[in-house]
């Protein structure tokens, strides 16, 4: 059976998403089915009891706000000799995100043209090299933890599988899956790892995770669903949906893959 994009977008079009405030980074983030889901940012469980409130929310806000220098400055601040792993996971998040931005907003109409500039370019490689450092001292932290504690919470396994889904580690991000799948017994988290990891690196489970994640009206599914057609050369497909995915919902890896489907497309006419 073959997953059939057209169906899921029609699907997508007629959600009327419910919003709920995600307590980690504090994103009103939208769920289809009004159950909790993930969060569309920082791609974390939102239906947890919110705790005190995160010092990442008033970045987030600052950046939802565009205030993006006084988000950055914030970032770098909160940064500074910071070893929280969830601090720095959502620290990881928001330099990815800006990473992206600044190195797209070189020009989206001359990108037949591909003239770089050159300030967005480093501006671009800074962001990148902080958000790398984030999720390797996420990776460590979280992984010096299990070691000695077995009894480690699955948010945190959670946040070190997507920080090495993030940096490519798949070796690494399959063990982490393992070790997650074994603590969670109710397997929200774990079947939400598996549904990234088997598109992330395209194995046979893709499909039955992505129909699961997609039947229990998981946004987030759509972004994945998307990358999965790309995958397999069925890009206009994957275009229609993350371009109808992106006036409802802001998941926010969305950006970079849309950016890079058209890159792909515009190559392919030159
Ligand atoms: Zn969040």
């Amino acid at each position: 059976m073959v997953l059939d994009g057209r169906k899921y977008l029609k699907l997508l079009a007629s959600y009327r998403p419910v919003a709920q405030k995600c307590p980690y980074c504090g994103t009103s983030t939208l769920s289809a089915s009004g159950r909790p889901s993930f969060c569309n940012f920082c791609e974390q469980f939102a239906g947890v009891q919110a705790g005190a409130s995160s010092p990442f929310e008033a970045i987030k806000a600052q950046l939802d706000a565009n205030s993006t220098e006084a988000a950055l400055k914030s970032a770098d601040q909160l940064m500074k000799g910071n070893m929280d792993p969830e601090q720095l996971y959502l620290l990881g998040v928001f330099y990815l995100n800006l990473s992206t931005i600044e190195f797209q907003s070189k020009d989206y109409n001359q990108m037949g043209f591909m003239e770089p500039n050159a300030d967005n370019i480093r501006a671009s490689l800074d962001l990148t090299m902080k958000w790398k450092e984030c999720f390797f001292k996420v990776i460590r932290i979280v992984g010096g933890e299990l070691q000695g504690n077995i009894q480690v919470d699955p948010t945190m396994v959670l946040m070190k599988f997507m920080s090495e889904i993030r940096l490519q580690r798949y070796v690494d991000a399959a063990t982490t899956l393992r070790t997650l799948q074994s603590l969670d017994k109710r397997g929200t988290y774990s079947e939400y790892a598996l549904l990234v990891y088997s598109v992330e690196k395209d194995t046979k489970q893709a499909q039955a995770s992505l129909l699961a994640a997609l039947g229990s009206g998981e946004m987030n599914a759509y972004y994945y669903l998307a990358k999965y057609l790309a995958k397999q050369g069925k890009l206009k497909e994957a275009e229609s949906l993350l371009s109808t995915l992106s006036t409802s919902v802001e998941v926010s890896m969305s950006r970079e893959l849309l950016y890079r489907i058209r890159l792909t497309e515009e190559a392919s006419k030159m």
